[in-house]
């Protein structure tokens, strides 16, 4: 079975990663993060309940500084 690279990082991901296709759940918050600031410019504009979402999962990254970057998280 071929790995994936981590479109964030381009760190290896096994196909069993928790975060797959993702190495690490910090790298696909920070992949949401930039898709999402793309389409805030080149699309559609977010409703009211997009953009609360949107600040809670950006939010709730910055407290966690645990380290996740060895994909074994949960
Ligand atoms: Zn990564």
């Amino acid at each position: 079975m071929a790995d994936l690279t981590c479109p964030t990082c381009d760190a290896r991901v096994p196909t069993d990663a928790a975060a797959f296709p993702f190495c690490s759940r910090r790298c696909r918050l920070l992949d949401l993060e930039k898709w999402v600031s793309g389409q805030y410019v080149v699309s559609r504009p977010m409703d009211a309940r997009d953009v609360e979402e949107l600040e809670a999962t950006l939010e709730g990254r910055a407290p966690s500084r645990e380290v996740e970057g060895d994909g074994h998280d949960e």
